[in-house]
């Protein structure tokens, strides 16, 4: 195949343990999956059905325990950080059920949704849509996917972030309003998911801006740390 311009470079993850990596397709986000956060986000928690959006590949950072930079995006002054448990899918399919979810698992992983978050309210509140608030590049460093072969699923297990040492996020994953086989299902009744696909699980409470020197180290127990600075 020849190509007109240089095509797009494939954007990978490491895989713990193994030489392979993982290739990341498509990055679905799932909103407001923490009640706290909700709530610190002026919503009411509730159990209507999940809403999703997305980051295109080129987001992807990897990160992991040696510390990696991002840059200060542009056309922002409130920089967030949302730490999440991050979900890679290793086998396809539509209209999932919930029951058989976890089959479609690859593995799992420490992720970051970094977010503009005065563009996303902006276009929250004049109802357009969330894009350039959460959709730019480098704005979803990873750590490296553990396999579900060898973690097994996690159900309940500590998140955390930190800020220059001190404590900024601090809750359990099994305080996900949805959890990973329900929003798996869910996603799957959208559109058909693809090996490679990521799925950012939400964050919870405690989410607030970063500025440029700042480092960020977040952890799921079981999956490691991110250690993540942003550009001076
Ligand atoms: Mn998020």
């Amino acid at each position: 195949m020849k190509y007109a311009v240089t095509p797009a470079p494939m954007y990978t993850l490491a895989i713990a343990g193994l030489s392979e990596c993982f290739p990341v397709n498509r990055i679905f986000c799932v909103g407001r999956n923490y009640a706290a956060h909700a709530r610190e986000m002026g919503k009411d928690p509730d159990r209507d059905p999940p809403f999703f959006f997305m980051k295109p590949a080129c987001a992807t950072v990897q990160a992991g325990a040696s510390l990696v930079t991002i840059p200060y995006p542009p056309m922002t002054a409130n920089f967030h950080f949302e730490i999440e448990l991050v979900v890679a899918i290793g086998k396809g399919g539509a209209d999932i059920p919930v029951g058989q979810a976890l089959e479609h698992v690859y593995g799992y992983a420490v992720g970051l949704d970094m977010t503009r978050r005065d563009l996303q309210l902006d276009a929250r509140d004049k109802g357009r849509p969330w894009e350039f608030g959460k959709s730019f590049s480098h704005s979803a460093p990873i750590g490296p996917v553990h396999r579900a072969e060898q973690v097994g699923h996690p159900k309940s297990a500590a998140i955390s972030l930190t800020v220059n040492g001190e404590g900024r996020q601090s809750s359990d994953i099994e305080m996900m309003i949805w959890s990973v086989p329900e929003c798996i299902a869910c996603l799957s009744q959208y559109e058909m998911l693809e090996p490679g696909d990521i799925i950012m699980t939400g964050t919870p409470e405690g989410v607030n801006r970063v500025n440029r020197g700042d480092v960020m180290r977040g952890a799921v127990d079981g999956l490691g740390e991110i250690a993540v600075s942003v550009a001076a």
